[in-house]
């Protein structure tokens, strides 16, 4: 017998969450309400089998449901509580914003990532509602609809719609969403009808008779569907390993699907088989996501299955948590699951994020993520997507083999599969911890494609790093310290072949190096013990080091199959035995391989610096950009060491995941560090983080106990903007560390100082003398170029005109002007232009510019200035630029010039589809 299922409505309008809903007095009206909730929901579902299904389980209640409904209808209407306003609230409303409301009571958030995990006052209101109303718990955040699986608003599934919108070729229209990283993610639009689903996978079909150059073309952009795979490997056999993302003759990707044709097939646009119709290149946004009538993604054919440990033999973890659990369901999240797995070895972390070990009757889970820098508690209800499938379509398997795959028998010939993150032996624990990250950026499906580093983050509040694996010898020493130091690892692909898969992510388990070994030759390992193994194996002679790292894969299967890999020859019965009871059975998903093979194979490393005890403590803030050149925050961030230690500064930008219905993008998260003796009024500059747009910024820092240190966030891109970017100050250090913020009024810092002395101190720049004691230097700095002119005369003005070719995408100049006209008064210096990354995973690595100078004597009277520039000049300090004047001095004087520098590596998106 099941009870049947209650819908709470949180109000999340009241002002009060304790005075409004969940008083005893309004129980029995939200049970009622509840109830007629549920039947008008099941009645409204365009998807007969599935409202069959949810019928079924009102079983002997149904009637008295139905009076309730009937009796309620006029309550209803009033509240308007139906599906529709569920998912429209949850979609106005922030997910997050019921933990907003508590963060800003206290300002400064710590969650110390040792001490034992409190559940929520929020976990204990929803379990105990659900609890008194005999029910278990349902998300009304999140609900089991298929809005939280796409995004999508429910008003057009119905296939008969009349608005059917159709593209150019008379098909109707493709639903679909911006993948590519940038200001459009996760907007949906309408593209040409041949793109479904359906017509996708016949056209994968096809490649294999395209021309292979062509193929290795649009693999740049392609992601990885487990139906492309084979194409890979075959492609891959041709040895020349290189970085792809090196590649100069990278088409020019624009930011909006409009001209990209789909951005999802890999093989559908450019690509024109004689077999295939090329798409018409319809193009439609489609604001809620609801305007392609009849249209079906991956995530329309799912269904909802509540588990517990009455309806199926589930628990949320076996004995310990482990991440062989985990493995990718459907969704392109490996970058997240990776990250899950590795986050998984740790005991502290894991325990740290699922604080139960046991499911409990009402079905409602608190998951704590470490969202936009700040621990946050979400609350998931028991309600995971499924894929349903009668047993007589699989006739080909046995029960056991199905139970093994995760089918679970519903009824009869009914059986239940785990649609996204599997729940392996019915462990619910990945797939819960999935669930709360999916609501906490919206839906499922906007976990489709990401970064390593973004996940490790999002599960640990610790500082990530990414070192790309071209031409990296040097990193198996910090690698191993690394390891030692208990950071977590994830490695991802850039193309597949020889069992690795292309732009996937794996999880980094194990770092070993083993010293004076000998590599085995043989054909096979049990060769060894044969009767002479003088004759069967061909040791090579020479004793060596090994570099080992073990690899996971997070779909749990498909291994490396080249050196050191499970059958491979390089093992002997003496390495194996060293390397221990490690896994290297075939088929789990995990594998050995040398690192220098690791480095050849993967593109990239994402490291989270993630210790044991540390501290994590935050505190919000905001650039008003005012059409000034650069905007200081309002309020400036004093921090204040208990004692002495290691510290990371980052200052973090809320994601744009999460943030799909705005065109939201990032400006650069700059700032600076400056500390005193307590209680002194000198402040003495430390360091300064100047980068390129992106979500964050991060410095390692040693905070001594006898100093106060202060932050001064800063940014140029806001400053011209005149917009706003909320941001987030985070510290993570070892002792505890207070952060006082106050307002910027309060303090003067000499900002502008700071900011020449990191920029003129930068070793990697380029200089130009361009007059007698003038310099133009361009700096570069971390996804940044900033060009600096220098007048180190006493009697003339410089007048600079500097011209940057801006490549097509990229690239975004964040103060100045591409064409501008710069005058330098005598004895100052001043910022011409600074070109930052902006943050969208272009191909662009280069940028080319020319000068032109002339001087011009001062006449008594002022030079006219552009306002720009005069925002951020000061006086000529000698301490900090006479070297560079005088290595100015050094050559001959060029009034023009021009010149390339290289600037930006870029990261691409792991998993999207
Ligand atoms: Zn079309």
């Amino acid at each position: 017998m099941t009870s049947p299922q209650v819908i709470v409505i949180v109000d999340d309008e009241s002002e009060d969450e304790k005075n409004s809903s969940h008083t005893k007095d309004s129980f029995e009206d939200d049970k009622m309400i509840g109830k007629a909730t549920q039947l008008a929901a099941i009645m409204n579902f365009s998807d007969q089998s599935r409202a069959l299904a949810l019928l079924r389980r009102f079983r002997g209640n149904l009637e008295q449901a139905i009076d309730h409904y009937l009796s309620a209808t006029e309550k209803v209407q009033a509240k308007k509580v139906d599906e529709e306003k569920i998912v429209t609230e949850t979609r106005k409303s922030n997910p997050r914003a019921l933990f907003r409301e508590k963060d800003e009571k206290s300002h400064d958030t710590s969650t110390p990532t040792n001490t034992k995990v409190i559940l929520s006052e929020q976990w204990h209101l929803c379990s105990q509602s659900a609890a008194s109303l005999g029910g278990s718990f349902v998300d009304p955040d999140f609900p089991p609809t298929s809005t939280s699986l796409d995004g999508r608003r429910l008003a057009s599934r119905t296939p008969n719609d009349a608005a059917t919108i159709r593209c150019r070729c008379g098909l109707p229209a493709a639903a679909a969403v911006v993948q590519k990283d940038g200001p459009n993610y996760g907007r949906f639009y309408l593209t040409c009808g041949q793109n479904r689903i359906g017509v996708r996978k016949r056209r994968a079909r096809v490649v294999s008779t395209i021309e292979q150059k062509e193929l290795e073309e649009n693999e740049e952009q392609s992601t990885q569907e487990k139906e492309d795979e084979e194409q890979r490997q075959v492609l891959s056999n041709n040895k020349v390993i290189r970085n792809p993302y090196q590649k100069q003759l990278a088409p020019p990707q624009p930011s909006t699907p409009s001209s990209k044709k789909t951005p999802s097939t890999p093989s559908s646009a450019s690509s024109k088989s004689p077999l295939q119709r090329t798409s018409c290149n319809f193009f439609q946004w489609d604001p809620d996501g609801s305007r392609a009538g009849g249209y079906q993604t991956r995530y329309s054919l799912l269904h909802w299955h509540s588990f517990d440990s009455t309806n199926t033999p589930c628990c949320m973890v076996k004995s310990a948590f482990d991440p062989s659990q985990v493995r990718q369901g459907a969704v392109g999240n490996c970058w997240f699951l990776s990250a899950l797995a590795t986050v998984a070895e740790k005991s502290y972390l894991i325990e740290n994020i699922m604080p139960h070990r046991d499911l409990n009757t009402v079905g409602c889970y608190q998951v704590n993520l470490c969202l936009d820098g700040n621990w946050t508690p979400v609350i998931v209800d028991s309600h995971l997507p499924v894929v349903l499938e009668k047993i007589s379509t699989r006739n080909t398997r046995s029960l056991p083999q199905l139970a093994e795959k995760g089918g679970l028998s519903l009824k009869q010939d009914l059986f239940v599969f785990p649609a996204f993150c599997a729940a392996f032996q019915w462990q619910l624990w990945p797939a819960l911890v999935e669930k709360a990250y999916a609501k906490a950026h919206g839906c499922y499906a906007q976990l489709s494609g990401g970064f390593i580093a973004e996940g490790l983050q999002d599960l640990t509040g610790a500082p990530t790093e990414t070192h790309l694996l071209f031409a990296a010898e040097h990193l198996w020493p910090i690698l191993m310290t690394y390891q030692r130091e208990g950071f977590l690892m994830g490695v991802a692909t850039a193309r597949g072949g020889d069992g690795l898969v292309g732009g996937h992510a794996y999880s980094i388990l194990d770092v070993i190096q083993l010293d004076d070994m000998i590599v085995g030759d043989q054909s096979k390992v049990t060769d060894y013990f044969s009767q002479n193994p003088q004759k069967s194996v061909k040791v090579l002679e020479q004793r060596q080091t090994i570099r080992l790292v073990r690899i996971r894969n997070p779909w749990g299967k498909r291994e490396w199959k080249g050196d050191f890999s499970a059958g491979s020859e390089r093992w002997t019965h003496a390495l194996r035995k060293k390397i221990g009871d490690h896994s290297y059975r075939k088929g789990d998903g995990t594998f050995f391989m040398t690192f220098e093979d690791m480095c050849l194979r993967f593109h990239h490393l994402d490291v989270a610096k993630s210790r044991k005890g540390w501290h994590h403590v935050s505190s919000e803030g905001i650039f008003v950009g005012r059409n000034h050149v650069m905007a200081t925050s309002e309020r400036i961030y004093n921090l204040n060491p208990s004692e002495s230690t290691l510290a990371y500064i980052t200052l973090i930008q809320p994601k744009k995941r999460s943030n799909t219905t705005s065109r939201y993008w990032y400006t650069d998260p700059c700032f600076l560090i400056y500390k005193r003796v307590c209680d002194s009024d000198e402040w003495i500059f430390v360091d300064c983080a100047i980068v390129g747009i992106r979500r964050q910024t991060t410095i390692e820092l040693f905070l001594e106990h006898s100093y106060q240190y202060c932050c001064v966030p800063f940014s140029c891109f806001a400053g011209q903007q005149g917009q706003q970017f909320p941001f987030r100050l985070v510290c993570y250090s070892g002792e505890t560390v207070v952060i006082d913020s106050i307002p910027r009024i309060n303090m003067d810092v000499p900002a502008l100082e700071g900011f020449y002395r990191r920029i003129l101190s930068n070793g990697n720049k380029l200089c130009y003398s361009v007059a007698p004691e003038s310099v133009l230097a361009c700096v570069h700095c971390d996804g940044c170029a900033v060009f600096v002119a220098l007048n180190g005369s006493e009697n003339y003005y410089v007048s600079i005109q500097l011209s940057i070719q801006l490549p097509q995408d990229g690239m975004a100049i964040t103060h100045g002007a591409e064409n501008g006209s710069y005058d330098i008064p005598p004895r100052s210096q001043s910022v011409l232009v600074i070109v930052a990354c902006n943050g969208k995973l272009s191909g662009a690595t280069q940028l080319s510019f020319s000068y032109m100078s002339s001087t011009v004597k001062v006449d008594g009277g002022k030079r006219k200035r552009s306002r720009m520039s005069e925002d951020l000049s000061c006086p000529v300090d000698l301490s900090l630029s006479g070297g560079l004047l005088l290595s100015g001095n050094y050559g001959a004087v060029k009034e023009q010039g021009r010149d390339i520098i290289d600037t930006f590596s870029w990261i691409p998106q792991l998993g999207a589809s």
